[in-house]
């Protein structure tokens, strides 16, 4: 049997498997289905360290990069008071709860669809814990034209200089075994015919490590072109991988080669085959073991569904839940 793979996804089985049940089994959009669709949005949901990278990804994607490829004139510090003005759009649709409105579908409004902690499970913050996500909004923005890329030049030219740009891309599937893996990709550039892959961070961590990630994406590039009749295969080191922090405002580049391909296909097929024994019609709620680590359920995003669950005999009541929700009692 194939199964949707995806690096997230294996992260999350690894880290509780009732988290991976909410996240890739329940959760749905359709609002038939309340306790699917309240999966859905949980799993939508984003604190506010999350939120800041997610808009200044958006913001790359539906207005910067249109106008690289239009050839218009950047002015980054307009821009960057534009991007605080679409944070603060998204603020407001999440503070408003207007993702709870059936009337709004998320892809006529996908630029504005936000849903947080703070208001949906009510995460407490300070009004200065908003004011530094959008002096990182803006800081961001304005490190764009700043970036040198580890060959020298400067992440600027390459954007203006590629044949062409593709932003947010999440239409490229390959099949490793049976696993179907179609990562998404927060920009690829095509630099003289060859492709880099490009992901944007936020992250002020000094440790975060987002090789695979990013190794993933160009094995999918990679294969992907051996299924494009006509056209000659890549050589591995024709896929530039580039980790662009924007708040640090530096890139850093990630080797692919035969080595890290092999090593990719292995780690897709062995962790594929724990999600394909989980996958399927009649697994329900009680076959997913719940973890141990504390840590694990104090940042996870399904922490009040799951207790309201266990509570209840796993039989969901939107109204009563919601009750149990700080900041959703007046629902
Ligand atoms: S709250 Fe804990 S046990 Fe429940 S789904 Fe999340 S991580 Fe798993």
């Amino acid at each position: 049997m194939n199964v949707k793979w995806a690096y997230t996804t294996v992260n999350t089985w690894r880290e509780c498997n009732r988290k991976y049940y909410f996240a890739s089994v329940l959760a749905n959009h359709n609002r038939k289905n309340l306790v699917r669709r309240k999966a859905y949005e949980l799993r939508a949901m984003q604190n506010l360290t999350m939120w800041k990278g997610s808009v200044v990804d958006k913001f790359l994607e539906v207005v910067i990069i249109p106008m690289i490829t239009a050839q218009k004139e950047l002015d980054f510090q307009c821009l960057s008071e534009q991007a605080v003005a679409f944070a603060r759009k998204q603020f407001r649709f999440s503070e408003n709860k207007l993702y709870d409105n059936p009337e709004l579908k998320k892809g006529d409004i996908e630029s504005e669809y936000c849903i947080l902690d703070i208001h949906e499970t009510g995460q407490p913050y300070t009004e200065q814990d908003l004011l530094v996500c959008y002096d990182d909004i803006r800081k961001a923005i304005l490190n764009i034209p700043l970036v040198v890329l580890p060959d020298g030049r400067h992440l600027m030219n390459l954007l203006k200089e590629a044949n062409w740009l593709k932003p947010n891309v999440e239409d490229r599937l390959v099949y490793v075994g049976n696993a179907i893996v179609k990562p998404q990709m927060d920009l690829l550039v095509s630099d003289n015919w060859k492709p880099v892959i490009i992901d944007w961070k936020l992250s002020d961590s000094m440790v975060s490590d987002y090789a695979r990630q990013l190794q993933i994406s160009g094995l999918t590039i990679y294969k992907k072109r051996l299924d494009t009749p006509g056209k000659p295969p890549y050589l591995f080191e024709d896929i530039g991988l580039l980790e662009v922090n924007l708040l640090k405002g530096i890139a850093k580049h990630h080797d692919f080669n035969q080595e890290i391909y092999n090593n990719t296909i292995d780690y897709i097929s062995l962790t594929s085959r724990d999600i394909a024994l989980m996958t399927g019609e009649d697994i329900d709620i009680e076959d997913f073991e719940l973890t141990n680590n504390q840590v694990s359920c104090k940042n996870c995003n399904f922490r009040l569904l799951c207790g309201y669950l266990i509570k209840n005999n796993n039989i969901y009541d939107e109204g009563s839940y919601l009750k149990s929700v700080p900041d959703r009692q007046l629902v």
